[in-house]
């Protein structure tokens, strides 16, 4: 074990050693179950100096904070600058007024239309230069709903150090989601399309994740947001938001899934940005709006919504802001956690500091519908279905006045253009960059819902076995 690192990261479940920046971000999960966190915050950021800057050079400023020295600022740089010119926009992500203090963030100007593309951009050439410094190879599985797997398809294409093996559940993508997916043509991504449901491609890559022998076969490693470094690179966008307003006092308000993108505007306020207020935005799967109005997080089955990259009942980001609540303490972490099907509760205190910072709203897709049509008639500007659930979420949350109130807009229209029209009237124009997934030929592996069957296609085709 090194123990020479500038900034250790600690599991949340206390039961892991502490690793560096490098090492936790191949590790993904730790090994005990928990999820990885600084062990403190880099903080005070010398936020006014970042002011007036470009989106890289904030970006340059956090990555750098959490990378503890053990990647110079010149290889960070390179990364995050390769990473970002994948953006069709000069500003990366354009904050867009739409009334009066209120403001979109758009983050979906990225290769695939969503703002999981800002970190794993910025993730999958990370992980490539950490693996080619230690002449190692990776094999990354992960399992998708939809917009993780087309946003990792196209930021590891072509990666020399790491091949990709994603598992979609057959039939239950959108066909734009699916395309993404299937249409890269490169070697070291492997598209699976499971006869099941995501449930069973999670499971498939959890049971894979605990059997050690075939870990250490293919070097197993993951990219789902529990991983720190996607949680990292998402804090710029927070940065880049609050300053463009000048660094008064902003609310935020972000549709939420895992709780990896919210979790970022947290860390983001520990860094010293003046956030006001976080709002936890949620679609019909709203045990997060029901946590935050009563300490308790019990979860329902997942229903199917309009906006699928929020259909979750178990937000696994969440731990890492319980592990603070809590003061930091893992044993109460593992004993209310170990379980999350069982659901759990804050304390009294806990749900205190909770709310003290988060607010929250649910949108069913009755009412999100009615907000892509509002925001249309109002500003000209249609919003994807999981934007819209901010902005209904962003109308719920009690406002202090005079702070303004921006909205994370997570995806595309053009993503998810049948819900979009349905509210509407009006079909989003798919962007140009969407054209070559619209017609190049799809290559998937149809694969049973079944671990040893997945298991098989990975060690066949994985370079890291042979390695
Ligand atoms: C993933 C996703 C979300 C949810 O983000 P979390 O980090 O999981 O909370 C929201 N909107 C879109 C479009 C997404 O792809």
């Amino acid at each position: 074990m090194r123990e020479d690192y500038r900034l250790r990261y600690v599991s949340t479940r206390g039961g892991a050693a502490p690793l560096g920046f490098c090492d936790a971000t191949l590790a993904g999960l730790a090994p005990d179950g928990g999820l990885f966190v600084p062990e403190q915050y880099p903080t005070p950021v010398d936020v006014a100096a970042l002011s007036g800057k470009s989106f890289e050079d904030q970006a340059l400023t956090v990555m750098s904070a959490f990378a503890g020295g053990e990647i110079s600022d010149q290889d960070l740089a390179a990364d995050v600058d390769a990473a970002m010119a994948t953006f069709s926009h000069a500003a990366r992500t354009p904050l867009v007024q739409i009334g009066p203090n209120e403001f979109l963030l758009e983050l979906f100007h990225g290769p695939t239309l969503a703002f999981k593309d800002v970190a794993m951009q910025t993730l999958a050439r990370l992980m490539d230069r950490i693996l080619k410094a230690r002449g190692r190879r990776a094999t990354i599985i992960t399992a998708t709903s939809g917009d993780t797997g087309a946003a990792a398809a196209d930021a590891f294409r072509g990666r020399d150090n790491i091949d990709l093996f994603i598992l979609f559940p057959e039939g239950r993508v959108s066909e734009v989601q699916r395309r993404q997916m299937t249409t890269i043509a490169d070697d070291n991504v492997h598209a699976l399309s499971v006869a099941g449901d995501f449930d069973d491609c999670q499971r498939i890559v959890k049971a894979l994740f605990v059997d050690r022998d075939f870990n250490d076969q293919v070097a197993m490693s993951g990219v789902n947001s529990i991983n720190w470094a996607r949680v990292a690179a998402q804090i710029t966008y927070y940065f880049y938001a609050g300053l463009s307003l000048g660094g008064r006092p902003v609310a935020f308000t972000v549709p939420t899934g895992n709780f990896g993108d919210i979790l970022a505007g947290y860390v983001a306020k520990q860094m010293g940005l003046a956030v006001d207020q976080l709002v936890i935005a949620t679609n019909k799967n709203d045990i997060l709006d029901r946590g935050v109005r009563t300490g308790s997080f019990v979860p329902g089955t997942v229903t199917p919504s309009t906006s699928p990259s929020m259909d979750i009942q178990v937000s696994s980001n969440f731990e890492r802001l319980m592990f603070d609540l809590s003061g930091r303490d893992p044993a109460s972490i593992q004993s209310r956690l170990a379980d999350t099907r069982a659901g759990f509760s804050l304390t009294e205190d806990e749900h205190a500091k909770l709310t003290a910072l988060f607010a929250s709203g649910r949108c069913d897709d009755v009412l999100a519908g009615e907000r892509i049509a509002k925001t249309y008639a109002d500003t000209g500007i249609l919003v994807d279905t999981h934007t819209a659930v901010g902005l209904a979420a962003a109308d719920m949350a009690p406002r202090r006045e005079g702070v303004p109130m921006v909205t994370l807009a997570t995806a595309h229209p053009a993503k998810f253009p049948d819900a979009v029209e349905a509210a509407s009237g009006i079909r989003p124009t798919p962007p140009a960059r969407l054209a070559h997934v619209l017609d190049a030929p799809e290559r998937a592996t149809p694969v049973a819902a079944d671990t040893r069957a997945v298991a098989d296609v990975v060690l066949a085709r994985s370079r890291a076995v042979t390695a």
